[in-house]
């Protein structure tokens, strides 16, 4: 499980009428912040977004916002040299003991 802060995602801003589910930020974000219920994006788990941005940047309709902030430098310059949402790519610089830990 990622670690969760009180102050996570705070600047995160899903809205819901634009939304047309297509699940891209399900897709892209590495923490499993949203889920799609009944063809619409919903915020899941808050508390676990890392602020990287990579929703609000796939959204197609712009119905995603967020303050990208620091979130886990490494992943974030990893998947920009890759073309990919933040990934730590396996090499955990942090600890993590696996993939979905990390970020
Ligand atoms: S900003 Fe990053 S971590 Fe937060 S919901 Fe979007 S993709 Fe997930
Ligand atoms: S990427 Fe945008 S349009 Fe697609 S499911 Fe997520 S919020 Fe909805």
């Amino acid at each position: 499980m990622p670690l969760t802060y009180p102050k996570n995602g705070e600047t995160l801003v899903l809205e819901v009428e634009a939304c047309i589910g297509c699940g891209a930020c399900v897709d892209v974000c590495p923490h499993a912040v949203f889920k799609i219920e009944e063809g619409k994006a919903r915020i899941a788990s808050k508390a676990t977004c890392m602020e990287c941005g990579a929703c609000a940047r796939n959204c197609p309709v712009g119905a995603l916002a967020v303050e990208a902030g620091v979130g886990c430098a490494s992943a974030i310059i990893i998947g920009k040299l890759r073309g990919t949402a933040p990934t730590c790519g396996g090499d955990s610089c942090c600890g993590s003991s696996t993939k979905a830990d990390c970020c």
